[in-house]
Order: structure tokens, then sequence, then C-alpha cells
């Protein structure tokens, strides 16, 4: 569903990756860990076209995202990276969601605007996404009458009203209170359930235990391992790895 291959990416003189490659097979559900720094959000950026790269081939079903079409993106070159926003929805560390709009409309505006769904079909399915997530109750509110965890849902709804190919989260609760960890994780541990492709840059490692097909590891902009969580967690190969973990389950 997604193949990353020799992905290279500078940020001015910093060489960041270094031909590094992954492959997503579809319904796998695909946590990425690794300290502050390592990559995880630019190497997820780059796979939704917020980032341009360098060299290295990316494809999202069957969308190819080249280094070339980034330098002086041209209206085939946008018209890709729209594709591949249609085909990989994206959820951030920050909620994102308009301030102006209700939880409603935010979920709905896309819907209507870029696949030009009718607007009562739209609220249809806007709601039924929300009760799924248990958020109807919410969907007359605005972003800033709800907790942190409700706004993070909202945003994932947003997200799965373009009905995407795959999901890809940035760090989903590291803005949260700890209390409303658990009610976001637990609706992105349904999506995986459902089959959904999924790519978690997150720092709960308690989660990425329970729900990863497979764990990759990032350091300084490199692969160090991927692996089944079993294996990553208690038998890792690389001893940076080792290092990462020891330093973040005993703090
Ligand atoms: P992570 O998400 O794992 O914390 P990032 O992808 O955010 O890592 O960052 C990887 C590296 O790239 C870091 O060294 C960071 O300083 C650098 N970096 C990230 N974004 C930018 C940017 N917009 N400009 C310059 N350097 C950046
Ligand atoms: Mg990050």
């Amino acid at each position: 569903m997604i193949t990353v291959k020799r992905l290279h990416k500078y940020y001015k003189e910093h060489h960041l990756f270094k031909g590094i490659d992954l492959d997503v097979r579809k319904g796998e559900a695909v946590v990425l860990i690794g300290p502050s720094g390592s990559g995880k959000s630019t190497f997820l950026r780059c796979i939704n076209g917020l980032e341009y790269f360098q060299e290295g081939e990316i494809d999202v079903d069957g969308i190819q995202l080249h280094s070339i079409n980034r330098l002086h993106p041209g209206k085939e070159d946008l018209e890709i990276i729209r594709q591949i926003r249609l085909k990989a929805g994206m959820v951030f560390q920050q909620f994102n969601l308009f301030p102006h709009m209700t939880v409603l409309e935010n979920i709905i505006e896309s819907p209507v605007q870029v696949l030009r769904m009718e607007k009562h079909s739209a609220t249809e399915q806007a709601t039924a996404i929300l009760k799924r997530i248990n958020m109807q109750a919410k969907a007359q509110s605005f972003p800033h009458q709800l907790s942190g965890g409700e706004q993070q849902r909202a945003a994932i709804a947003r997200a799965l009203a373009m009905k995407p190919e795959a999901m890809l989260f940035d760090e989903p609760t590291s803005s949260l209170d700890p209390e409303m960890v658990g009610e976001v994780l637990s609706v992105i541990k349904d999506l995986v359930n459902e089959g959904m492709t999924t790519l978690i840059a997150t720092h709960e490692m308690g989660f990425a235990r329970e729900v990863a097909d497979r764990v990759v590891v990032f350091d300084k902009g490199d692969i160090l391992e991927t692996g089944p969580p079993e294996k990553i967690f208690t038998n890792p190969s690389a001893e940076r790895t080792r290092a990462f973990l020891s330093r973040i389950l005993i703090p």
C-alpha cells in the first residue's frame, strides 16, 4: 500500500535521510518509534507530500511521488500531491480543527468542497463516523468547547470522512493530558482492528506493543531495525534500540 524507496532528505546541508526504505502492506499497522529529532515526523510528512525530498520514490496505493516533482511543482505535480493526500489522511499532534466551525462542519467541509459530496450525504456520513467514535453529542460544539481528547477524535473523524486508504498519525496523543490519551488511542486501535492501513509515530510504547504489526525504530534519520513488537521490545538487534528503550522504559 505504501512503498518508500531510497529516500533522501536534506534540510539545507543536514542530510537527514540517506536512502531509507519501508514497505507497508494493506491493512498493516506500523508504529514508528525513536528519539525526538530522529525523523519520524519528516518521514510521515514526505509520504503525505507535506515535505519535499531530494531523491527516492514514494508510492501510495499506486500514486507515485518522485523527488523531482517537488522542486518546481507544476500542475501535474500538484495533482499528484492532491491524489496522495486523498489516499492517506493525516492526523497531527496539534488538532488543526477549523476554530470557527462546529465539529460537524469541520467534518463535512472537505467531503463537500473537495469530493463534491452532497451536503446531506456528507452530514449523514459525518454523523455515522461521530457515532462510531462516541462523539455524536458533540456534533454542534465548537473546538474550544471540547477537551483535547475530543478535539483529537474530531480531527480523526475529519480525516476519515475523506475515506482514505491509509491513515498517518504523527504523535496523536503527545499534546494531550494523560487522562485523555486512552480515548484517542482506543479510536486508533479500533481503526487498526477494522483493517485500516496505519502508520503511527508515537512515544506510547504500551500502545505500540499492543497494536503494531511491525515496529520501525528511527535514529538520526536512519532506520535502525524493524520487527514485530515482541522482538523489538524484548530482544532488539541494534544496540541503539536497546539504549533508546532503556531510556524511556526505565526513566
Ligand atoms: P521526530 O519527529 O522524530 O522528532 P523530525 O522529523 O521532526 O523528528 O526531525 C528530524 C530532524 O530534522 C531533526 O534534526 C530536526 O531538527 C530536523 N528538522 C525537522 N524539520 C525541520 C525544518 N523544517 N527545517 C530544518 N530542519 C528540520
Ligand atoms: Mg515528530
